[in-house]
């Protein structure tokens, strides 16, 4: 039987930066991943680009199989229905509604990072409590305390941004001279023509009541841009490609497959950080986790696992952290029966419900190329307007209508339907894809502890283990966030003298819809799961403290968007990986301790006069 300094749970973006860290101190780490190494084809596995280029729909999960034992929610699971409940849910993560979650992950190694999007944007100051604006739930720390990790999870990831226009146009208080390891991606054609016709002019909130002036900001980016000479005091930032090496030239080429995959490797997975894993660490795919052992004092000692034939090994560590997905996580703890003492295990799901809107330009919008979005509007996401509607961040979508209606061939489709051929047909689509754009808006959704994952009381997966089970719905604060996300859209549209397609029917490509004061609303997730073991200061109202230490389980840790107590005004993996070098660094702080010999006192036998 063999023993680790540190068992961790999941080889996505927490997981592998966790024991990356680790690793470095030299502490032997055992990483239990549930899915497929699909960087091993000499296992049958195939190469996800080619997996991705012959798949037939080309959702998140083309360059991956699921495996039966270790499945996840895929994106066709979910359908509308035209009657009550308006969805239907299959496969590996049930829901009861009342609305459906609308976001998916993967369970293959590198987890969901590696298709991620890569937009990399900190949270603000004012994010970590939004009790002063009258709802959500405080941070037991505050941005000052993540600002160091904020720098070193930008290092981790190579990020590419502008520091002033963040500073100035994003409202965050970065450090004087501070640099981004890498300079901005470039602004797309359709950021360009934004900022030409949007920059100052003023939009209303209907819902706060409130006029925003328009600024189209630059995004940071988890994906290769130019080196900036100036990070690092001089030392300068040597970009990384395919695992992780050194590669001065790998650069965003704009090939717009960001989702699933980026063929050049300039965007950030979990698998580049796992090819600078020290040689203590060591990687078992395959192994899907089932419990968590503890003694009986309650310390976490190791853990169950299953391998995909069903047959289970025990392997015991000083430390365990789940760093398995948000549900994923509170699925391990539930069935493991820890660290509920306060009952939110699984409680306060949150995402991003993203409102899509969508239309068409005069002129072309140089549509499909480049990042999914490389700028946005971040004038909503601050101030009092807040407490009325939830805040939201506006993403300019670069990728036509590809996630509010399907592909270009979505069209081509329609066309045919209506008699189109030839040229007549070919000139139709160039008209059309040349001058689609989308907005896309990421709206905050706040800690709710009836919105929860649960294990389904029946249903189970091939190794016997309980399916997690959502139930799911959007409060007043976030519907009123929606409408007022819409009526600035409607707005911005007529700035642009844009023809207005959004449009959410049918209802089976909308089986997140509802109707609020009289309109009716569609969004999708963002896959931006968070709060299933939430954050605080207390043991009786959260599920681990500010490290991400299980109050009731010395040596267990949850670490992942799950502990997060709100899921903010930014897409959250950035902040999830400042949490985790952070943790890390706690974790062989704890192990230091437990480590250390007791001190000799005069009383010690043996101990000096
Ligand atoms: C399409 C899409 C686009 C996104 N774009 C962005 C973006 O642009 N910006 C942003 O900030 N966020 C984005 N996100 C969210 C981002 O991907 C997640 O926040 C992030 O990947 C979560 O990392 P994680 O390590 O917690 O979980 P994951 O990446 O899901 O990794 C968890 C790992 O644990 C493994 N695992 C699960 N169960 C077990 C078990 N029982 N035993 C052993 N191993 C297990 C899984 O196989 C997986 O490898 C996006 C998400 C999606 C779906
Ligand atoms: S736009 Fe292309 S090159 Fe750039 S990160 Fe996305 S997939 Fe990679």
């Amino acid at each position: 039987m063999s023993r680790y300094d540190v068992i961790v749970v999941g080889a996505g973006v927490a997981g592998s930066l966790v024991a990356h860290r680790l690793g470095r101190r030299g502490r032997r780490v055992l990483v239990l991943e549930a899915g497929v190494d699909a960087a091993d084809p000499g296992r049958g596995e195939p190469d996800p680009f080619t997996a991705y280029l012959t798949a037939p729909v080309k959702g998140p999960d083309a360059p991956y199989r699921p495996h039966p034992a270790a499945s996840w929610p895929a994106m066709t699971d979910l359908t509308g229905t035209a009657g009550p409940p308006g969805f239907r849910m299959t496969g590996h993560l049930l829901q009861n509604g009342p609305l459906p979650y609308g976001s998916g992950y993967l369970r293959v190694n590198g987890g969901t990072g590696n298709v991620w999007t890569g937009l990399a944007p900190r949270m603000l100051p004012e994010d970590f409590d939004t009790e002063p604006f009258g709802y959500g739930r405080r941070w037991p720390i505050g941005y000052d305390d993540l600002e160091p990790h904020y720098r070193a999870a930008e290092a981790e990831l190579g990020v590419a941004a502008d520091a002033d226009e963040q500073r100035e146009h994003a409202g965050l208080p970065l450090p004087g001279g501070y640099v981004f390891p890498m300079r901005p991606i470039p602004a797309s054609h359709l950021d360009r023509l934004f900022a030409a016709r949007l920059d100052g002019r003023l939009v209303t909130d209907p819902v706060a009541g409130d006029e925003v002036a328009l600024r189209v900001v630059g995004t940071p980016h988890a994906r290769n841009g130019v080196p900036d000479p100036r990070y690092d005091g001089g030392r300068g930032y040597v970009p990384r490609g395919r695992g992780g090496r050194p590669d001065p030239d790998s650069r965003c080429l704009g090939s717009a497959s960001c989702i699933p995959h980026c063929p050049t490797h300039a965007k950030y997975t979990p698998l580049r950080t796992q090819g600078r894993w020290s040689p203590s660490v060591t990687l078992r795919d395959r192994c899907v986790v089932s419990r968590v052992l503890v003694d009986g004092t309650g310390r976490a000692t190791g853990v169950e696992y299953r391998a995909y034939d069903g047959s289970a090994t025990v392997v015991h560590a000083d430390a365990v952290v789940l760093a398995a997905h948000a549900v994923e996580n509170a699925r391990l703890l539930l069935l493991s029966r820890l660290a509920d003492r306060s009952g939110q295990v699984g409680r306060n799901l949150m995402d991003h419900p993203v409102v899509l809107t969508w239309g068409l330009l005069p002129e072309a919008t140089g549509a499909y190329r480049g990042p999914g979005s490389t700028s946005g509007f971040e004038g909503f996401r601050t101030g009092p307007a807040r407490g009325r509607r939830a805040p939201f961040r506006i993403e300019i979508g670069n990728w036509g209508w590809a996630w509010a209606r399907g592909p270009a061939g979505t069209d081509v489709a329609e066309m045919l339907g209506r008699g189109l051929l030839g040229d007549e047909l070919r000139r139709a689509v160039t008209d059309r894809v040349r001058r689609q754009f989308a907005l896309q808006f990421e709206i905050e959704q706040s800690a709710d502890p009836a919105n929860r994952v649960t294990l389904h009381p029946r249903e189970r997966d091939p190794l016997g283990l309980p399916r997690p089970l959502v139930t799911y719905d959007l409060d007043t604060h976030v519907r009123d966030g929606i409408a007022a996300a819409k009526a600035v859209s409607d707005q911005i549209f007529a700035l642009l003298g844009a023809e207005d397609r959004t449009a959410y029917t049918p209802d089976a490509a909308w089986p997140g819809r509802f109707e609020h004061r009289g309109r009716r609303y569609g969004y999708r997730g963002a896959g931006h799961a968070a709060g299933t073991h939430i954050m605080g200061d207390s043991p009786a109202t959260s599920v681990v403290d500010s490290w991400q230490r299980c109050w009731d389980h010395p040596g267990l840790y949850a670490v992942g968007c799950g502990s997060m107590p709100s899921v903010a005004t930014a897409n959250p993996t950035l902040t999830m990986a400042a949490l985790a070098l952070r943790s890390a660094d706690r974790v062989e702080a704890d192990l230091a301790d437990r480590d250390r010999p007791a001190a000799l006192t005069p009383d010690t036998p043996g101990a000096p006069a």
